[in-house]
């Protein structure tokens, strides 16, 4: 049986950040992973730009059962140690918006970059690997493709089940469930919410408008673009919102965030101008047209009373709607929920059960709000691990 201080399931963002460190610190690496290529999730990240962290990095835009466990890997691992990362291999980037940092090249170079220090630190990484079995007698015995591995520390760093097309599968949370772990209920996170058949000719109307919105579920909103689309709404307000939407969930929309309406149809109170007309100078003419059709059948100003005017404004700073799902681990870009992380060392990630057993990134209930913070978290979760593992 080949030895190995440390195996590690997934080349992904997590497993290769823990994989170099690991490796500087003189430990035997192998990285296995069942995809062709190594990083797939940060080559299609950022739109092929990768949005590798934010600048606003805090505890505060991450979900999780225990929102205090990822402090202690955040505070050890920065924005900056991975902009040193890039600077030394000659990455340059940019701020794109809200602390945003984004390559201003493509993802490739991240991935070239996380391979080059792996194998700088004499990490191994083999691809197309099909686990068939892990067990546990005093070492980790691990058989794959016909041949045994064994070693002292495990780390289990295979993501979550978004984007199953770019090698995701739900063997991180199995495994961790096989050592006794639990896992908190999973769901689609940063993912378009759809809605019901009967809307669908709504929404195909609407589809390619985007507009600034601020949209609520129950106590959270996040104010940014939304974006209609055949099925329903997208857009980064839209996506930020769906983490915290579950089932039965109504989504409340300000079409006009930050405006007094009631000052806006003031002026015009008289006048013949139509609704559809005086909202198309605030909101974009398609959705106003569409909006009217539904909820107020343009007549001119003049002919609205007070009391209907209050209603429509307070319609379009709460217009109310109730979605039907998501649109599912195809178009999530994370999922929410995963191992619980009271069973792990908030400092190394090792399992509180299992001496030896790690777990990093995207599987562990920890998930970040869109903007460069999930891969922020497998960054610094992969670092805490390789310090110790
Ligand atoms: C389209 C898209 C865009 C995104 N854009 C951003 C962005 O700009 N910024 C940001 O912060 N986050 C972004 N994310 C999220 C981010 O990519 C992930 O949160 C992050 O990659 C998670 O890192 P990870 O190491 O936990 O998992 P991954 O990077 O997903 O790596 C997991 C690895 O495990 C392997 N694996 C899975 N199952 C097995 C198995 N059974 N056996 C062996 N290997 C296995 C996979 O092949 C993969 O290589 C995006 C996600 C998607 C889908």
């Amino acid at each position: 049986m080949e030895k190995k201080d440390v195996i590690i399931i997934g080349a992904g963002a997590s497993g290769l950040m823990c994989a170099l460190e690991a490796g500087k610190r003189g430990r035997s690496v192998v990285v296995l992973d069942h995809s062709a290529r190594i990083g797939s999730k940060i080559l299609v990240s950022g739109g092929g730009h990768c949005n590798f962290t934010n600048l606003r990095i805090d505890s505060s835009h991450y979900l999780s059962e225990n929102p205090h466990f990822c402090k202690s890997a955040l505070a050890r691992f920065t924005p900056d140690d991975f902009t040193a990362l890039l600077k030394r291999h000659g990455i340059p980037h940019f701020e794109k918006e809200e602390g945003q940092l984004f390559c201003r090249k493509s993802a490739q170079y991240v991935v070239e970059m996380l391979e080059r220090e792996c194998a700088a630190a004499g990490v191994e990484i083999r691809l197309n690997r099909r686990i068939a079995k892990i067990g546990k007698k005093g070492r980790f015995m691990i058989s794959e493709g016909g041949s045994g591995l064994e070693s002292e520390a495990l780390v289990i760093a295979t993501g979550g089940l978004s984007f199953p097309s770019l090698g995701a599968s739900g063997f991180g949370y199995q495994t961790m469930k096989n050592f006794g772990h639990r896992v908190t209920p999973l769901g689609p996170a940063l993912a378009p919410l759809t809605f019901s058949r009967d809307d669908t000719a709504f929404f195909k109307e609407l589809s390619g408008v985007s507009l600034m919105a601020s949209v609520r579920c129950r106590k959270t909103a996040f104010r940014g673009p939304i974006l209609f689309t055949h099925q329903g709404i997208s857009g980064p307000a839209i996506l930020q919102i769906s983490s915290y939407w579950k089932q039965g969930d109504e989504v409340i929309i300000d079409l006009l965030p930050g405006t007094d309406i009631i000052e806006l149809f003031h002026p015009e109170m008289r006048s013949k101008t139509g609704m559809k007309t005086l909202l198309s100078a605030h909101l974009p003419q398609r959705f106003s047209k569409v909006f009217c059709d539904r909820y107020a059948p343009s007549r001119p100003l003049h002919d609205y009373t007070l009391k209907e005017l209050r209603e429509l404004a307070l319609l379009l700073h709460g217009w109310t709607l109730s979605p039907s799902g998501t649109a599912g681990y195809d178009r999530a870009e994370v999922t929410r929920g995963g191992v619980d992380t009271r069973e792990l060392s908030s400092k190394t990630m090792e399992s509180r059960k299992v001496p030896g057993l790690y777990c990093i990134g995207e599987v562990v209930d920890v998930t970040g709000h869109l903007g460069g913070y999930n891969l922020h978290w497998a960054w610094a979760s992969g670092y805490a691990a390789g310090q110790h593992a």
